[in-house]
């Protein structure tokens, strides 16, 4: 069985102050919750005030990025050890925003999901279709080559416990969600990609729904057979939203 994982990817917002703000307020609200793990993503200088937090608590941490070099003359990089250090289990990698904005690549991803790993932390990673290539009915194509070359390389045990993140760029922050029918369909097209790469890895690797998702939709796109939980950026933002998230099947 597949543990539902709700994280939360706050991207760039809130200062440590308020990070640790909204992580006082969510506590008690998701404190008897443990049929689904619980994951905030708040930015780098949030970290290690939100670590401190969360001590104690059923709520996880991760960061949005890393770097995949272990040290060096990286000028604003940052390790996938420094990552750990801080108190992370998890990290996004591949984020639609960092292929649009920052130049990352299939290979750029595989770079890091392979680093994360390395330095014990479970790579979260994003994969998902523009409008464009929906519309030009290249969804399936443009899944397959970002996860045979963002994905690459796993051992058994690395691709069993990888978080990938299904997030139909078209659907991110537009308040456009996908059905959940069009969500199923890519994850179970992507859980039998993964069987034919990663064997019996593809039962294992949970694979999240992102793209508007909020405490209206979240059920019914859990109800689906191959949707293992969501990644979310605005609804996760206030502990009142996100708690309810958590807590979908309540
Ligand atoms: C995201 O940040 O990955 C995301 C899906 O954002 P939103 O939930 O705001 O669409």
């Amino acid at each position: 069985m597949r543990k539902p994982l709700m994280a939360g990817n706050w991207k760039m917002n809130k200062t440590a102050g308020e990070a640790v703000s909204m992580l006082k307020a969510l506590k008690p609200e998701v404190a008897d919750v443990n049929d689904v793990e619980i994951l905030l993503c708040p930015v780098f200088t949030a970290l290690y005030a939100a670590n401190e937090e969360i001590k104690g608590s059923n709520i996880n941490l991760g960061a949005q990025n890393l770097f995949w070099q272990p040290k060096g003359a990286f000028t604003g990089e940052i390790s996938p050890s420094m990552v750990k250090d801080v108190g992370c289990s998890y990290v996004i990698i591949g984020h639609s925003e960092r292929r649009q904005y920052f130049g990352e690549t299939d290979e750029t991803v595989n770079k890091k999901v392979i680093a994360a790993f390395a330095a014990g932390l479970i790579p979260v990673a994003c994969v998902g279709e523009t409008l464009k290539e929906r519309e030009e009915n290249v969804t399936f194509e443009v899944i397959e080559k970002q996860i045979r070359g963002g994905l690459a390389g796993l051992n058994a045990e690395q691709a069993s416990s990888l978080v990938i993140a299904y997030e139909p760029v078209w659907a991110i922050g537009t308040g456009k969600t996908a059905t959940p029918a069009q969500a199923q369909e890519v994850h179970a097209f992507i859980r039998k990609l993964y069987s034919e790469i990663y064997k019996d890895a593809a039962d294992k690797v949970r694979i999240l729904y992102g793209g508007s998702v909020n405490p209206q939709n979240v059920s019914e796109l859990m109800k689906q057979d191959d949707i293992d939980g969501g990644l979310v950026g605005g609804a996760s933002l206030e502990a009142d939203s996100f708690a309810k998230l958590v807590k979908y099947a309540k």
